[in-house]
């Protein structure tokens, strides 16, 4: 018997769940791509996105997932021989400083373990050591998708400023871009890349890197850039197909489209706090799991915790055992553990994760929740119980229409 039947939910995290409005756009004949509908789409969607990045630079769209947007942030802005200071809060900032080394870039890591944020006083420490400027530029993730650790952007940023130190600030916002709160100008961020998988609620494909000014001109230093990832003629396009070196992403373009109209019709801010919503329930019914010790959030500190995805550990091959039941049983799929290993081969069937991006709402999260605390229980995985309560009270309380009406016991 399987109880899997109706519509799956994959909270993998990402790619993330796909609206019916997204594929709907989608379905569609090939368009005219000389001319109508797609160019003027094609306008308002880098217009658009620019929006959800806070930001007043510019943004290049490459048919590619995040690894192409992490490669093409480095081809525009560094040159082999160049120091990048990457600050680790788990597996994708490694990623990405492991291909800044495959370019020749020289990669310097301050690593602050997977539980917690970067330390902005550190940061600051470091760079100012840093006297002749060989650091040319400081990478990290916001949110970092294997640990759920959530980096604060604002505080890091404002570290470099007070280290008066000129490297660019580059940020990685493929998880939690249109989840977190992010502010690319307001916060010094010089690049930012993203994909369109995640909060962006489309089907993989877009690569994003967003570019202020100060970024633009550290492209102008370079000899030579890949011809393909090259941002110059993107940015600044004299026929249109230089937009995407080559055909137009069409039908990417239509649900990234419709993705962002969505994200408009509900506005920036209450999208931020809807995350924060459903991420608090997670959180609530994590914490409740927890209280008997085999079972534990990743991150212990909610300040540092991601709003779009959390990491859980368990006992060893229980992480296992919960999402094998849980898709078999259940049509939901769970995240896998991802470079969180405490030394032996088999340290990701102790972790798992759901991820809470994107086009989500209670009863999708609440049933998610109820089919985990469920599984503990179908395979005898000791767990704190009660959370399901927990995650429901948490959800009344940030919706509450009349505050203080008592739940009955
Ligand atoms: C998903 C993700 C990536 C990698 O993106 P791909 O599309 O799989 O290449 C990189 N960084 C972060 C923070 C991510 O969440």
């Amino acid at each position: 018997m399987t109880l899997a039947r109706g519509r799956p939910l994959r909270t993998m995290p990402g790619p993330s769940v796909i609206p019916d409005r997204v594929l709907n756009a989608m379905h569609r004949e090939a368009p005219n791509i000389y001319d109508g509908e797609l160019i003027d789409i094609t306008g308002s969607v880098m217009r658009d996105l620019v929006r959800v990045a806070r930001t007043e630079g510019r943004v290049a769209v490459y048919v590619s997932n995040g690894h192409g947007a992490w490669e093409a942030a480095l081809q525009n802005t560094l040159a082999p021989g160049d120091r990048v200071l990457v600050l680790a809060t788990g597996r994708f900032a490694h990623g990405w400083a492991e291909m800044a080394r495959t370019l020749g870039v020289e990669v310097e890591v301050l690593d602050f373990g997977t539980e917690r944020a970067a330390d902005p006083g550190r940061v600051e420490a470091r760079l100012r050591e840093d006297r002749e400027g060989r650091i040319r530029a400081v990478l990290c993730t916001q949110t970092d998708t294997a640990t759920s650790v959530n980096n604060d952007i604002a505080a890091l940023g404002a570290a470099i400023r007070a280290a008066g130190h000129p490297a660019l600030f580059m940020v990685d916002c493929i998880a939690c871009l249109a989840c977190e709160p992010f502010e690319m100008d307001a916060w010094g961020v010089d690049v930012m890349v993203s994909a369109c998988q995640k909060g962006l609620m489309t089907p993989p494909g877009l690569g994003l890197v967003f570019a202020g000014a100060r970024a633009r001109e550290a492209r102008g230093r370079l000899s030579r850039v890949s011809p393909y990832f090259d941002w110059k003629p993107r940015f600044d396009p004299e026929i249109y197909y230089q937009y995407f070196c080559g055909t137009a992403l069409t039908h990417h373009l239509f649900g990234l489209r419709a993705a962002l109209d969505m994200l408009a019709e509900e506005g920036l801010e209450a999208v931020w706090a809807r995350h924060r919503a459903l991420a608090g329930m997670v959180w609530a019914a994590a914490e409740v799991w927890a209280e008997n010790g085999h079972l534990r959030p990743n991150v212990p500190d909610r300040a540092h915790r991601s709003v779009a995805v959390t990491t859980v550990r368990t006992a060893p091959a229980d992480a296992d055992r919960l999402r094998d039941w849980c898709e078999r049983q259940a049509g939901l799929t769970l995240g896998i553990g991802l470079g969180l290993g405490s030394g032996s081969a088999t340290a990701a069937n102790e972790i798992f994760r759901i991820g809470h991006m994107g086009h989500l709402n209670p009863p999708m999260l609440m049933g998610a929740l109820a089919t985990v605390d469920a599984g503990l229980k179908a395979l005898g995985i000791a767990h704190g119980g009660g959370a399901l309560r927990v995650a429901s009270e948490t959800l009344a309380a940030a919706t509450a229409e009349r505050p203080g009406l008592a739940v009955a016991e």
